[in-house]
């Protein structure tokens, strides 16, 4: 007899899209997922990533990839050995109250992840900060989106996307920055594409080096050079101020700093902004004229903007646009940051990271330290400045910090620089690594191993894009021995107590709906209230946007709609936008610029991508893409292996033409580590160690504001092999 099949609603664990999913089961395997047609973000569709889902939870799939007990070592010396979770747990929170009491608590850094639901993140962040004491908690958003919420911070007020994907469906402008959105955020994309087909009269304009597949269907591509962005929105405002485009009252009645920034952008003539940008003064002007003179222009922006040592003033120069031609609180206008992982907005809702604390609060701000030690019940919270993660990882390599504890992340692929990430994680004296999948490279390094449940196993909550709550429901239990992230942080969290004779902050949590409740408390009075929103109302409502105060009916649709911001005033504020060239540059020994980024049908390092076989017919192996002038002059053919390399590192890859480059640029796929890099055209003495994928060669320099790596930029050389 077939087991019976049943149905449990959930949302995708990829990108921060945050379609909702149908799952299909029995008690024993999930059987197929198909898009939620209720679902506010996707209506029902899904792209290749989502709807495969079930493909990758199949169970023998899952035998062979995932961690199917807790490990643990003693020694670093010692192989790694099959342990119990009660004896992995009091070896753990033993070593974290020793370290407490002989290095203090910043000897001590948790490196958590956007995947992580809501509900993991709060109590991963009260545990780092609440009880052992340290705010050494980062998250993999630092790679992802902190340069948009510093910037959303300094020049609205709060970490608050004001739009909402009907803006897509209402704009005559979109201006897509950085983003191919065609691959990174798919359903979004096709919302794009029919909102062309309803209205043949919107303008799509994307600004990007590569000639993507999202830019070659713009009206209008501005093909600018690599890190040039601040320029180039720095020469659309002052075309602005020239041709009289500029919305005066809203200036005048709803923002501070214009003549500041007027002064700063005088430079920024065209001709100048044409030669730093590389593209040609009458696409600046028509780029400026649409965006500047339409009824509603809304840019959608992503990883070109983040992922920059210039990453904040890049956000904050695209926002200045937007406020000084008053796109902004209305239908189909205003800067919206794409987010790329699935719940980096809700990380930073429970205040998941080094500079941040519960609610969207500060940790600078004694009063908000205040207020969240009294939710928590303890004294004080730490004050001292957090590691964000590049600097986590430079600490641990110093010997600063001696226990990193690694969630649902792997920073031995993922970080830049990953010559220094390792040596960082063979110094740290204690390595935990809690993951779901056994072939991560971070795995290598780890003492002790905490087996994670995997979707379609956890349940909670997660925000996406437009500020949407959804929830995540539990189809199946853990596989194997897995435990739900937040489960081993309580357990951790309850044996540490004890040792450190500590009875608060309280960690007995008895399931994901408590603490999401406590989150909920924390929200009061702030701007991302959602006192008024319940597990309940999601279960029957659906998903829901935030704020969503008590008493309310629903959530906002969008912010700011009344031009009241966030600042203290309530004036939303132009912040002058300095060009800055990037870290590196082309030079002679160097002479191309390295571009990484997404491919379609993968995500991130494919611990989970990677275990489905139709999501390699798009691109089957990695390869680095050159422009056809480059291999011709070099006397490169298709295939041909090529050394990338510079100061920092090298790989080897298989050419590949592209046609989406300019001479002088490269690109390569940021999926592939060390275990895959160059496929099977290497042989073994090529295979070395050197082979540690893209971010052998990118660069942890990072931006001075939100501490955000430039991992969309480094220079390099190349040689035929
Ligand atoms: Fe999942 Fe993103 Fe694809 Fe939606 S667009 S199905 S959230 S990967």
């Amino acid at each position: 007899m077939h087991p019976t099949t049943q149905e449990t609603k959930s949302t995708c664990c990829y990108c921060g899209v945050g379609c909702g999913v149908i799952i299909e089961h029995n008690d024993l395997e999930i059987t197929g997922v198909r898009g939620d047609p209720e679902h506010p973000a996707n209506f029902g569709k899904l792209c290749s990533k989502g709807s495969s889902l079930h493909l990758s939870a199949k169970r023998i799939l899952q035998q062979q990839a995932r961690v199917l007990a807790p490990h643990m070592r003693e020694n670093r010396a010692d192989a790694l050995r099959e342990s119990d979770w009660e004896s992995c747990f009091e070896f753990v929170s033993e070593r974290l109250a020793q370290c407490i009491q002989e290095h203090g608590p910043d000897s001590i850094g948790l490196y958590v992840s956007g995947q992580l639901l809501t509900e993991d993140y709060y109590l991963f962040n009260k545990l780092a900060k609440g009880l052992i004491g340290t705010n050494n908690i980062d998250s993999n958003s630092r790679l992802c989106m902190s340069s948009a919420v510093a910037a959303y911070r300094q020049s609205l007020g709060a970490d608050a996307p004001p739009c909402c994907y009907e803006d897509i469906d209402q704009a005559e402008v979109i201006l897509i920055a950085g983003s191919n959105t065609a691959y990174a955020h798919p359903i979004l994309y096709r919302r794009i594409e029919e909102a062309r087909r309803n209205r043949p009269q919107l303008k799509v304009i994307v600004v990007d080096p590569r000639r993507t597949d999202t830019a070659q269907e713009a009206d209008l591509h501005l093909a600018i050079q690599p890190g040039t962005d601040v320029a180039l929105f720095n020469g659309m405002l002052y075309l602005c101020l020239w041709e009289g485009w500029l919305d005066q009252e809203f200036i005048r009645s709803h923002t501070d700093g214009f003549t500041e920034l007027k002064d700063l952008v005088r430079d920024f003539t065209p001709s100048m902004v044409a030669k730093t940008c590389g593209i040609r003064e009458q696409d600046l002007l028509e780029a400026t004229r649409w965006f500047a003179t339409s009824n509603a222009s809304l840019s959608l922006y992503c990883q070109g903007l983040n992922q920059s040592t210039a990453g904040t003033a890049k956000n904050s120069a695209l926002i200045n646009l937007h406020l000084a031609t008053g796109h902004i609180g209305r239908e189909g206008a205003g800067p919206f940051s794409l987010t790329g992982q699935p719940n980096a907005m809700g990380g930073r809702e429970t205040g998941g990271m080094a500079n941040l604390l519960s609610a969207h609060r500060d940790l600078n701000n004694a009063q908000h330290r205040a207020e969240v030690a009294e939710l928590w019940g303890v004294d004080e919270l730490p004050s001292t400045a957090g590691k964000t993660a590049v600097e986590m990882f430079n600490a641990a390599r110093q010997g600063e910090i001696k226990i990193l504890w690694i969630v649902c992340t792997n920073p031995a692929q993922s970080m830049p620089d990953q010559h220094l990430i390792r040596e960082a994680l063979e110094r740290a004296e204690l390595v935990i690594v809690q993951e779901a999948y056994r072939g991560t490279a971070t795995m290598a390094y780890a003492d002790v191993v905490f087996p994670a449940a995997s979707w379609g196993e956890k349940s909670g909550t997660v925000t996406n894009s437009e500020r949407r709550i959804s929830r995540v429901r539990a189809a199946l239990s853990p596989f194997a021995q897995a435990k739900p992230d937040w489960e081993i942080a309580k357990a951790v969290a309850l044996k540490l107590a004890r040792k450190l004779h500590r009875d608060k902050p309280y960690f007995d949590y008895a399931d994901s709906e408590e603490i999401w409740n406590e989150h909920r408390q924390s929200t009061a009075g702030r701007d991302l209230d959602i006192t008024g929103l319940s597990y309940g109302i999601l279960d029957e409502q659906g998903p829901q946007q935030w704020p969503y105060p008590f008493g309310a009916q629903k959530g906002a649709t969008r912010l700011y709609t009344t031009a009241q911001f966030a600042t203290e005033n309530g004036r939303a504020k132009f912040i002058p936008t300095a060009y800055i060239a990037p870290s590196e540059k082309v030079s002679a020994r160097y002479p191309f610029l390295l571009n990484t980024g997404r491919l379609r049908d993968q995500w991130h390092g494919m611990s989970r991508t990677g275990t489905v076989a139709q999501l390699f017919a798009h691109a089957p192996e990695p390869s680095v893409q050159l422009a056809a002038s480059d291999m011709q002059a070099r006397f490169i053919t298709e295939g041909d292996l090529i050394e990338i390399s510079n100061a920092r590192g090298k790989i080897i890859l298989p050419a590949n033409q592209s046609d989406s480059l300019h001479s002088g640029q490269v690109f390569i796929p940021m999926h592939w580590g060390q275990e895959f890099t160059g496929g099977h055209h290497l042989n073994q003495d090529q295979m070395s160690s050197e082979h540690l994928g893209v971010n052998a060669l990118t660069t942890s320099a990072f931006d001075p504001s939100s501490k955000q790596p430039e991992l969309k930029l480094a220079h390099v050389k190349i040689n035929k092999i």
